[in-house]
């Protein structure tokens, strides 16, 4: 113990934390509309009259007549771009720097045999009644080890906790401040997450990561102003590129929405355009509130803070309201919804806000887990869609050996061309039907809740049902037969 101050300080550099706004391949594409509008999408494609794209929650497109440009950007979609519900960016968790101090030892010790020696922690946590500092850190430190182990393996709910105690035993360390913070925002529990990083920003005032996390929170908050202020303050204290581009999309956004009016509910942030009809506004807002609680007792899930709703009401979404009426609203975090020349609410347009909330809901109950089929099945189920018209296509599709491939269709539709897309959309709301019909919704929301935690859809899939893909697709063909022959 002859230098126990430095030995404190240097194990504080474990909790060296690595976070990263927005992976930059992840939403590399920008669809530029003819009225300046700027859409950021991963693997935008055009695929005759439409330009498709991929959001967190799935496939979405636009007329091409809309469209002046696309900017192409470098990589592709990954995982990570699903991760994020508020602000279309992923944020890596933050990363752990064992190498130094007494982390390395600590992290050893915690983690052996693939999982958490709990013992351990408690020997740990039974040195520091002595009430030393370093025995303090050492306790947090370990803790803090359990939560990155828990968060890598998909368990949120553990590493939160974790987390939380690192921090009752080194209550002023602002990187488990941080990483408490981060993890509230990755469940979307941006309020929560705000006290936390204020708290940090009290201790570490010129942390440039503070900043970054408090604009992603307000972002979350549909607080977009003060996104923008907390990331030009992170600008000013470190460059860098990721928030740049968050900068720059929430300035987007902004701009776009100053003139903007609000309209707020309980569970809504509604904003739209002054010239907009009001009760217009009034009527969206009634039936997304009722759709609310449907969705919330259907998938036994509420949302931790409002969602943010935008009607535009552009030109350039002019054409899609005389087309076909409702193609191209959208969802990345906050629901996008053209209503150009709409004064009422009508079927479709009611069937369209339901269709984006339930993407809310899923998206946000599987931490931007869900798979993009059963993403879309739900959301087309929710909507009202029922399998009667595809279902002699769809059996008969099966016979010829053209089945339909689950795996496949976890992650990106962009490349499908327009008739698989369609047919993908088709077979992912038959799964869900057959399942919500044989085995009833509450399977569906335990699927939910164990892809929030397991590494793969398939395996939520077995536990639940006790089907691989390939036995659910048979299932699916039995069901649509006996439902529709
Ligand atoms: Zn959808």
């Amino acid at each position: 113990m002859a230098f126990p101050s430095i030995m404190s300080g240097s194990r504080a550099g474990v909790f060296s934390i690595a976070l990263a706004l927005g992976s930059a391949g992840a939403w590399a594409d920008t669809i530029v509309l003819k009225n300046g509008h700027r859409i950021s999408a991963s693997n935008v494609v055009e695929a005759g009259d439409k330009i498709r794209y991929e959001t967190s929650v799935g496939e979405l497109s636009l007329p091409k007549s809309i469209v002046d440009h696309i900017e192409k950007g470098f990589g592709g979609g990954g995982a990570a771009s699903s991760a994020d519900s508020a602000s279309n960016m992923a944020i890596t968790p933050p990363a752990m720097d064992a190498a130094r101090g007494n982390g390395g030892e600590i992290e050893h010790a915690v983690i052996h045999g693939g999982g958490i020696d709990r013992e351990y922690i408690a020997k740990l946590e039974s040195e520091t009644r002595n009430g030393s500092a370093a025995a303090g850190m050492d306790a947090a430190v370990a803790h803090h080890v359990a939560a990155n182990f828990e968060l890598a393996h998909g368990d949120m709910d553990h590493a939160l906790a974790d987390e939380q105690t690192a921090l009752t035993y080194a209550p002023d360390e602002p990187l488990l401040l941080m990483d408490v913070a981060y993890l509230y925002l990755r469940r979307s529990e941006y309020r929560q997450s705000l006290d936390y990083l204020e708290r940090a920003q009290r201790i570490a005032p010129s942390n440039a990561d503070v900043a970054k996390l408090s604009g992603w929170a307000y972002y979350g908050l549909n607080r977009v102003e003060d996104a923008v202020s907390e990331w030009k303050r992170a600008l000013a204290l470190k460059p860098d590129a990721e928030v740049q581009n968050a900068l720059e999309k929430a300035q987007r956004d902004a701009q776009e929405e100053s003139t903007y009016r609000d309209g707020d509910t309980v569970h809504f942030r509604l904003r739209y355009n002054g010239s907009a009809a009001p009760e217009l506004a009034r009527d969206v807002l009634r039936i997304l509130e009722t759709d609310f609680d449907e969705i919330s007792s259907t998938l036994n899930y509420v949302p931790p803070e409002p969602i943010g709703v935008i009607l535009y009401t552009n030109q350039a979404f002019m054409d899609i309201t005389r087309a076909s009426g409702w193609v191209g609203a959208l969802n990345d975090g906050r629901i996008r919804v053209p209503v150009e020349g709409l004064t009422t609410m009508t079927e479709e347009l009611a069937r369209v806000l339901k269709h984006e909330l339930t993407h809310s809901f899923v998206g946000q109950k599987t931490g931007g887990r869900c798979p993009v089929w059963l993403q879309e099945g739900i959301a087309q189920y929710m909507e009202g869609k029922r399998s009667r018209s595809a279902a002699s296509g769809l059996n008969s599709a099966y016979e010829r050996h053209m089945e339909f491939s689950l795996a496949s269709y976890e992650s990106s539709w962009m490349n499908l061309p327009r008739e698989t897309a369609s047919s993908a959309y088709a077979w992912s709301l038959a799964t869900v039907e057959a399942i919500v019909t044989e085995e009833g919704m509450v399977s569906v929301e335990r699927i939910l809740d164990r892809i929030a935690t397991l590494s793969t859809a398939e395996d939520a899939i077995h536990a639940v049902l006790h089907d691989s893909y390939a036995s659910l697709m048979e299932f699916t063909v039995q069901y649509l037969r006996k439902a529709y022959s």
